[in-house]
């Protein structure tokens, strides 16, 4: 296994010296002092960088309308492809002019490459070399994705960054197990290199290798050698101790060039930390999940729970300290009222605050 590891990294290693003398021009490193402070612009859109993505699941942010996450300053959201592969299928977004022009959202859109949903939604999976086999949450049927069929389903979006596929390893697990995932993460990724991008569109690789710093710092090194846009750092908080969690990013940011964006997938909590350690792109369900069960981030406050009976005639904004329409426009009163009644407007409403805080938390640090 260490052989087909040292070879993969040798073989690609003259490749990679002549890469990273080329500086991006998707992607402009700022500042590197402090806070890493970049931006991308891609296909003619700007995105500064550290950034949040609010993610659009099924193509839509829920409860929240691409005019209103435009509102707050979003530049960029998260898709997913496995489910807009489901339904409505890409083949249809694609008849349709693209994920973009669907859904009507005209900043950037990184798509995932899935693999995550097939490994915590399914129940059965078989995983080769080739790809992965499973069964469709939707109607059981089965499903065969391979790196190249991921790409091409991200293509048809014609999302801004592609995810390749990988192979998240569970957690705990053993070492070999570790060390298995990761050189199929790195064969799969090797497959998905050749495929052609769309014009404009970029490649992001998955950084697996489980807990293990050296195996991570390994696969940072053979997906740079391959030629990747930049890097999406998986298989990190997924039930592991917070302090485990930072050590392992640590030990995998050291070795990632200053120019290449990195992305820590799915990590919605200590973003701040993160940022500090530095991460540039983040995605979470989180601030928009707990808004539909009524509870609402502070700046610097913690969480309440706008159902509360404290609530029931406070007529101050959801947060004093917030100017988003939410809290320019009603109060604590009338928005435990919706949420008494199951009204949708409170969902959104609570949507648009706290997808606010986290936006304007995030965004402070590069103004
Ligand atoms: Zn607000």
């Amino acid at each position: 296994m260490i052989m087909i590891r040292e070879n993969f990294v040798q073989e690609n290693m003259e490749k990679f010296s002549s890469q990273s003398k080329n500086c991006s021009s998707f992607f402009q490193l700022i500042s590197n002092k402090g806070i890493r402070q970049g931006q991308f612009n891609i296909r003619g859109k700007v995105a500064k960088t550290p950034l949040f993505m609010p993610v659009a699941t099924r193509g839509t942010v829920r409860g929240v309308s691409p005019s209103q996450l435009k509102e707050i300053g979003f530049e960029m959201i998260l898709a997913n492809t496995y489910h807009l592969h489901e339904r409505p299928g890409e083949e249809v977004i694609s008849k349709l002019g693209g994920l973009h022009r669907f859904m009507n959202w005209d900043g950037l859109i990184l798509t995932d490459s899935g693999g995550y949903q097939v490994f915590s939604l399914s129940n059965y999976r078989k995983v080769t070399d080739e790809g992965v086999v499973f069964r469709s949450v939707l109607d059981g049927k089965e499903i065969f994705l391979t790196p190249e069929k991921v790409l091409e389903i991200q293509k048809k979006l014609n999302s801004d960054i592609a995810i390749f596929l990988d192979e998240c390893p569970e957690y705990p697990c053993s070492a070999k197990r570790e060390e298995e995932s990761l050189i199929r993460t790195l064969k799969f990724a090797q497959s998905s290199i050749k495929v052609e991008k769309n014009p404009g569109q970029l490649f992001f690789g998955v950084v697996q290798g489980g807990m293990n710093f050296k195996l991570r710092q390994e696969c940072v090194h053979a997906l740079l050698s391959l030629g990747v846009d930049g890097l999406a750092i998986g298989g990190l908080s997924v039930g592991e101790e917070p302090s485990l969690t930072k050590e392992v990013l640590l030990a995998t940011l050291e070795v990632i060039p200053p120019d290449k964006p990195r992305y820590l997938m799915g990590v919605g909590s200590d973003i701040l930390e993160y940022i500090k350690m530095g991460v540039d792109m983040f995605d979470s369900v989180f601030p928009t999940r707990i808004a539909r069960h009524g509870s609402a981030i502070l700046y610097n406050k913690g969480r309440i729970n706008i159902s509360n009976k404290r609530f029931k005639e406070d007529e101050s904004p959801l947060d004093e300290d917030c100017d988003c329409y939410t809290c320019r426009n009603f109060s604590r009163a009338y928005l435990r009222h919706l949420f008494v009644c199951g009204e949708l407007l409170g969902k959104t409403l609570l949507s648009i605050h706290n997808l606010t805080v986290l936006y304007k938390t995030v965004r402070a640090l590069n103004s």
